[in-house]
């Protein structure tokens, strides 16, 4: 082990990914690796979720889209872009083979500009209550009147419908699939077809049946950060990915000759939440101590005992096999997600694979 890093255990992804798509099944899961599959490498989590089996990403944008074709990622596992910014001419795109999610005219007319040799393929998305992006009620029939004319043109073909829920409260999930359905059956109504349709993430596609659909989109899950409060990633059948450690680097002696204070090399800019002081725990030989010094810019302390010894791997957070907490319960303990936690480990810290 270096000095710090981030060490992905592929095996606990693939596990994951294959224990979620038994469950979610006979819907199809796509694995969201959007922001660098949350600090986990987007290449390296899609690679490791296609050898599992799974035949359908979910990237978020065009630019990650194009990384995962160029890493070889091969073009019958579908590749789903969504979020584009108006410079977006998704020629290069329809190019690759990655599917279009469309949200507005302007986005059909540009990826009937880009005049590529092949048809896009294309997934609408309406709004069903989050406001984020996605076709409003209003612009839904005439996005859907369009699509259908430029599929006749051979511009597109229309293979796929989808929104994004809250996930928040039940019932609210449960009336934005509501409004799900009845884009679908309006949609339909003009003459449009689609094969795949998909509302869920992580939190609602895990427990609900009824709101999977064809397919259900995973991130969190995926590397086994549980999306809802009040289970344990074990309980779930799932195995946390990412393991977060560092070396201790320094010592300093108290006045008795025991040992009092490890200095560790991981900071708030390495992605240290700088609230988790006096919060959370961190795992050296097996045994916790709380995490009580000042977390700085590139290192924290933390007031250990005299088994500690200088280069002893400290563990933040893991799968709790070196009795360490997950990220879940540091997300808890810290008032965010976990998924944010592991998104926000910099770049500069080191990402070991596990095979
Ligand atoms: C991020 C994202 C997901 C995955 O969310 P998780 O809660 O991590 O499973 C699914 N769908 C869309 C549209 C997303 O942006």
């Amino acid at each position: 082990m270096t000095l710090r890093e981030a060490v992905v255990d592929l095996g606990a992804v693939r596990h994951n990914a294959t224990a979620l798509a038994q469950r979610v099944a006979p819907a199809r899961l796509m694995v969201v690796v959007k922001a660098d599959a949350y600090g986990h490498g987007r290449v390296e989590i899609a690679r490791a979720v296609v050898a599992a089996g799974i035949r359908d990403l979910g990237a978020l944008d065009v630019e990650t889209a194009l990384a995962l074709r160029e890493a070889g990622i091969p073009r019958d596992v579908t590749v789903l872009a969504w979020h584009h910014g108006p410079g977006e001419h998704f020629g290069a795109a329809i190019d690759a083979g990655v599917a279009l999610g469309v949200s507005q005219l302007s986005e059909l007319e540009r990826i009937r500009s880009a005049s590529s040799a092949s048809a896009a393929s294309v997934h609408l998305k309406i709004d069903t209550g989050l406001h984020r992006n996605g076709a409003t009620e209003q612009d839904w029939p005439p996005l859907v009147v369009r699509a259908i004319e430029l599929q006749r043109e051979g511009i597109l073909r229309i293979d796929g419908v989808f929104t994004h829920i809250a996930e928040a409260s039940e019932d609210e999930d449960t009336a934005a699939m509501r409004r799900f359905e009845r884009a679908i059956a309006l949609a339909e109504s003009r003459g449009a077809a689609f094969a795949v349709r998909h509302l869920a993430a992580s939190s609602a596609g895990f427990r609900r049946a009824d709101v999977r659909f064809d397919m259900v989109r995973m991130g969190g899950h995926v590397w086994g950060i549980p999306s809802f409060d009040g289970i344990t990633p074990e309980e779930m059948g799932l195995v946390p990915a990412l393991t977060l450690t560092a070396r201790v680097t320094h010592l300093e002696i108290g006045s008795d000759d025991r040992v009092r204070r490890a200095e560790v090399p991981l900071g708030f800019v390495d992605g240290v939440p700088p609230n988790a002081r006096g919060r959370v725990e961190v795992a050296i030989r097996g045994r916790r101590y709380r995490l009580d010094g000042a977390i700085e810019h590139g290192a924290f302390t933390v007031t250990v005992d005299d088994v500690v010894e200088l280069g002893d791997p400290v563990t933040l957070f893991g799968p709790g096999s070196h009795g360490e907490q997950t990220v879940r319960q540091w997300g808890d303990l810290t008032g965010t997600l976990g998924d944010e936690i592991v998104a926000r480990i910099h770049p500069r810290v080191p990402r070991r694979y596990l095979p």
